[in-house]
């Protein structure tokens, strides 16, 4: 494994900040997520900050005050985005957590804890943005569970594509309509087909989540070079929850022969919080376990450290608020739980194939797994394949019943690792709530 773990991965380390030390916390000192936030109501640019319990601690403040002195990344900190900070590669950023540990922990130097102290803000005082300014998004199709139960009920006969087993699939994505989590959602219009009539365009009657994880390259690679299997974590900075909201009815009907286009590029919610590779080390695990009788990756993309450490075994959830529910102050319901160690694919895989032919990725690049969805029947990450495309709708705690989702629905994702013998971490939430169509 490229991430070591060291003292900053302690279980029994504690923060000064009590909020982060409650067991369920998702931000506890041994997290360190960063993320990009705006005061609410001030005018103030846009800051990079890290979460620890329920503060933020502003790193543009720390480094005026010159408490990350000697921090090669230390003026990437004071950047209104995660760019620079995500262009600066995995040696700086692990100094960075470390100074960034030290200053937190409960054992914290006098002069370190008054100067942090005045720059923790309340995450409820903040609003969150992008993470990063985006360059290029490129969605993949790693879990074959996914792959198979969306594959069955398109082709019963035939759900797995020949390929599948051979290459990390995967489709560019549109970086200009990701939107920060609490961003609402409008539900798109476009063509859509039923088989019989001639196509018709309108709002699209089949939306759906799907429940993915995202993760941004920190270093890139020159136009034609291409990343080795073996080096492929150390460009990548970190993950965070990803849905890639998706109009099924526009979907089916575009998709052949070149794949998704607009019933996907109206809407992709990221949560704001990235969750460092040094954060996840503690929860790496072997890559899938492939079933006898499938295919050998071929050798670009087989490597026996990635095979024992590439995998990641971290909880996905999926949730429901319907309208009615939120009035009644009813729990969102959940409707999906998966874990990403089922994942066909490793991160490194998908990164290495992805830059394969030549093609530049560049530092912030997001790349997003696709839908995370296990063997099981409650580990299905998005409602086509829970609904088996609308026949078998999912009854609410209120007795309302979806096939798709509706209009003021809220889905909320959810993601975290945990292991014994280790602080549990979480990535946060992802929100959106579906708006009505636009009028046209
Ligand atoms: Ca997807």
């Amino acid at each position: 494994m490229f991430y070591r773990l060291d003292e900053t991965h302690d279980p029994k380390a504690r923060s000064w900040v009590e909020s982060a030390n409650r067991d369920d916390s998702d931000f506890p000192i041994q997290n360190l997520p960063f993320g990009v936030f705006k005061r609410r109501g001030q005018h103030r640019a846009a800051r990079v900050g890290v979460a620890i319990g329920d503060r933020v601690l502003d790193l543009y403040a720390l480094q005026h005050r010159g408490m990350l002195a000697g921090e090669e990344v230390a003026t990437a900190c004071a950047a209104p985005s995660l760019n620079a900070l995500m262009a600066a590669g995995a040696k700086a950023r692990q100094s960075l957590r470390r100074r960034l540990h030290a200053i937190l922990r409960e054992d914290v130097s006098a002069g370190d804890r008054v100067g942090a102290e005045g720059h923790l803000v309340p995450q409820d005082d903040v609003d969150m943005l992008l993470p990063a300014d985006v360059g290029d998004y490129t969605d993949f199709y790693a879990s074959i569970f996914h792959a198979t139960n969306v594959g069955k009920l398109f082709r019963p006969d035939n759900p797995l594509l020949p390929n599948y087993k051979y290459i990390p699939i995967g489709y560019h994505g549109r970086a200009s309509s990701l939107v920060s989590s609490n961003t609402p959602v409008r539900r798109p219009s476009g063509q859509t087909h039923d088989g019989e009539e001639a196509p018709k365009f309108g709002p699209s009657n089949a939306l759906d989540y799907e429940l993915e994880l995202g993760f941004f390259v920190s270093s890139g690679n020159t136009l034609g070079e291409t990343i080795a299997i073996a080096t492929a974590e150390e460009h990548i900075f970190g993950v965070c929850l990803l849905n890639d909201w998706s109009a099924r009815d526009i979907q089916a009907w575009e998709y052949q022969p070149l794949g998704p286009f607009l019933g996907k590029s109206f809407a992709t919610s990221l949560s704001p919080w990235v969750v460092t590779m040094e954060a996840l080390a503690p929860f790496r695990v072997p890559g899938f376990a492939r079933p006898q009788g499938d295919p050998r990756a071929l050798p670009y993309l087989a490597d026996p450290e990635d095979q024992f450490t590439g995998g990641l075994d971290l909880w996905l959830e999926a949730s429901l608020v319907s309208p009615r529910m939120g009035d009644t102050g009813l729990a969102p319901l959940i409707l999906g739980r998966s874990n990403f160690r089922d994942m066909y694919w490793t991160m490194a895989q998908m990164l290495t194939h992805h830059a394969s032919n030549g093609c530049n990725l560049r530092p912030a690049d997001l790349l997003a797994s696709g839908t995370v969805s296990g063997s099981d029947k409650t580990a299905r990450g998005c409602l086509l394949e829970l609904t088996s495309r609308g026949k078998e709708p999912v009854t609410l705690p209120t007795g309302e019943q979806r096939k798709f989702l509706e209009d003021g629905d809220e889905v909320i994702l959810r993601g975290y690792c945990q292991r014994d013998g280790f602080r549990r971490i979480g990535l946060g939430c992802c929100r959106g709530v579906i708006l009505p169509a636009a009028s046209r």
